[in-house]
C-alpha cells in the first residue's frame, strides 16, 4: 500500500475518463499544447523547469525546480506534453529490486512530446517533431538491430540498472544546487524536459492525436506486440490473458484484431472485467471465485487448454498458472510481467516435454524506431482501438494521486498534463 501518499479524492471512479482539476487550464488538445512551444528560446541553453523527483523508495514525488542540460552527441532534448504511469514505474518507485535503487531520480517512461533541440549528429529528428520516447531503443546499426530476430539493441536496449547517459556516464538533470539527478529506463518522462539518446526517440505523424499516441510509448505497444509478434496469435484460436491492466487489455485488443475466437481474462479484481469485454474478451475467471487452480478451470473451458497464454501480472505463481493453462503439444506462454522477485521460473524442466513453450517479450518485440510508425498507423485506421485505455487525466502536480489510482487498481492509464 502507498501509505506515504496522500489518499485520492472522491474523484477516483474509473467509470469514465476523469478530467480532474484540468478544466480551467485549457490544455486539452494538440493545438493549444504545441502552440505554446518555442524551441528557439531555449536551444543550446540549460533549461530550468519542473520535474517530479523521487528521493527514496516509496517516497512521495516532490515537484522540484531542476536544470536540464542541452543534448550532447546523438542525443535529443524533448518537451514532454503528456505522460502516464505504467506498473513498471510503480515497481521502480517502490524500489523492490535493491539493485535498481538510485536517488534522486526522475522516473516515467510512457509519454509523448516535442523535440526541443538535437545534439551533434542527429539527422532523423528536428525541433518541433512530434515524438514518442521508447525505453527499448534501436540504433539501427548494431548486429542486433540489423537482424529481424530481435528488438534488443546492443547499446540502447532496456536496462533497468542504467541511471546515466550512455555517452559519458553522466546525468543531464541536476538540482538548482548542482546535485545530479538520475535517469530511468532510457527515458525519464516525469519532467517538463528530458534528454534521451536519439535511438530512444520515435517520430510520429504530427496529425495523430497526442494523448492516444502516448499509449504507444509502452503499454499498448507491448500488449499488442505480445499477441501479434511474440505469441503470433492466429485467427480462430484461444487465448488466456492474466492481469487486466493496460498491458493485458492491449494484449486482448491485439488478439481480437488477429481474430482469436476465445479470449479469457483472468484477474483478481473483477472491476476490470467490463473493460475486458470492451477490449474483446469473451470469458472471465476470477481466481478468488473458484476452488480449483485457474489452469484447471481454463482447461475445462477450452477442452484441454488455450493455444496461447499471456502473463501480464508480474507474479511467478500466476505465471505458473498461465503456463499450465495452455494446451499440451502446442501451447505457448508469453511473459510480459516484470518480476522484482529473485524467484526463478516456476517450472520443472520435464514439464517442457509436454510440448508447451514459454518466452518473454520486451516492448512486444517491436523494433521501436522502425516499426512503431506502422503500429501508430494501424491504430489510427482502427485495427487497434485505443479508446478506453486513458481512464483518468490529471495535472502534472497531482502525480502522487495518479500513482495511487494505478496502485489501487482504479486506473488503466492516468494521463498527466505536463
Ligand atoms: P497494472 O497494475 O495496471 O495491471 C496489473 C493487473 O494484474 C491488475 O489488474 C491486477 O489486478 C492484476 N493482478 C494482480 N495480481 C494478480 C493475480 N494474482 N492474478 C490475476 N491478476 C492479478 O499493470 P500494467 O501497467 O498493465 O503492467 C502489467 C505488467 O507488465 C507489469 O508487471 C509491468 O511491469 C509489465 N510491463 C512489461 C513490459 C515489457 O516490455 N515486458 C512493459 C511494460 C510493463
Ligand atoms: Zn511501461
Amino acid at each position: 500500500m502507498l501509505t506515504q501518499l496522500p489518499r485520492c479524492s472522491s474523484n477516483s471512479s474509473p467509470a469514465c475518463v476523469k478530467l480532474l482539476g484540468l478544466a480551467s487550464r485549457g490544455l486539452h488538445d494538440n493545438v493549444s499544447r504545441t502552440k505554446l512551444f518555442d524551441p528557439n528560446a531555449t536551444s543550446g541553453n540549460v533549461i530550468t523547469c519542473n520535474a517530479a523527483v523521487v528521493r527514496g523508495p516509496k517516497q512521495p514525488f516532490l515537484m522540484e525546480t531542476i536544470r536540464v542540460d542541452p543534448p550532447k552527441k546523438m542525443e535529443v532534448r524533448i518537451k514532454i506534453l503528456y505522460t502516464s504511469i505504467c506498473h513498471t514505474d510503480l515497481s521502480a518507485w517502490k524500489g523492490e529490486n535493491e539493485a535498481q535503487r538510485a536517488y534522486p531520480r526522475i522516473l516515467g517512461h510512457e509519454a509523448v512530446g516535442l523535440v526541443e533541440s538535437v545534439g551533434e549528429g542527429v539527422t532523423d529528428l528536428k525541433a518541433g517533431d512530434h515524438v514518442i520516447p521508447i525505453f527499448n531503443g534501436e540504433c539501427g546499426q548494431c548486429p542486433y538491430c540489423t537482424t529481424k530476430t530481435t528488438n534488443l539493441c546492443q547499446t540502447y536496449r532496456v536496462n533497468p540498472f542504467k541511471s546515466v547517459m550512455e555517452n559519458d556516464g553522466k546525468c543531464r538533470f541536476s538540482t538548482k544546487d548542482g546535485e545530479p539527478i538520475f535517469h530511468f529506463l532510457n527515458t525519464s518522462t516525469f519532467t517538463e524536459y528530458s534528454v534521451l539518446d536519439s535511438a530512444c526517440v520515435v517520430k510520429i505523424d504530427p496529425n495523430s492525436p497526442l494523448k492516444k499516441m502516448s499509449l504507444l510509448s509502452c503499454g499498448v505497444s507491448t500488449g499488442v506486440g505480445a499477441a501479434w509478434n511474440a505469441a503470433n496469435v492466429q485467427a480462430g484460436s484461444s487465448v488466456a490473458i492474466f492481469g487486466l491492466g493496460a498491458l493485458g487489455l492491449a494484449a486482448s485488443e491485439g488478439a481480437r484484431a488477429r481474430g482469436a475466437s476465445k479470449i479469457i481474462g483472468v484477474d483478481i479484481n473483477p472491476g476490470k472485467f467490463d473493460k475486458g469485454k470492451e477490449m474483446g474478451m469473451t470469458h472471465f475467471v476470477n481466481p478468488k471465485d473458484i476452488s480449483k487452480p485457474v489452469h484447471q478451470r481454463i482447461r475445462e473451458m477450452t477442452g484441454g487448454g488455450v493455444d496461447y497464454s499471456i502473463e501480464c501480472a508480474g507474479n511467478v505463481e500466476v505465471l505458473r498458472e498461465a503456463f499450465l493453462s495452455t494446451h499440451d503439444g502446442w501451447g505457448k506462454t508469453v511473459v510480459v510481467g516484470i518480476y522484482p522477485t529473485p524467484k526463478m521460473l516456476p517450472l520443472h524442466p520435464m514439464e517442457l516435454f509436454d510440448g508447451r513453450s514459454i518466452s518473454g517479450t520486451i516492448f512486444g518485440d517491436f523494433k521501436g524506431k522502425s516499426q512503431l510508425p506502422e503500429l501508430a498507423k494501424a491504430c489510427m485506421n482502427g485495427v487497434v482501438n485505443l479508446d478506453g485505455f486513458i481512464t483518468h487525466e490529471l495535472p502534472f502536480e497531482k502525480i502522487n494521486e495518479a500513482f495511487e489510482l494505478l496502485c489501487d487498481g482504479k486506473a488503466l492509464r492516468c494521463l498527466l498534463h505536463v
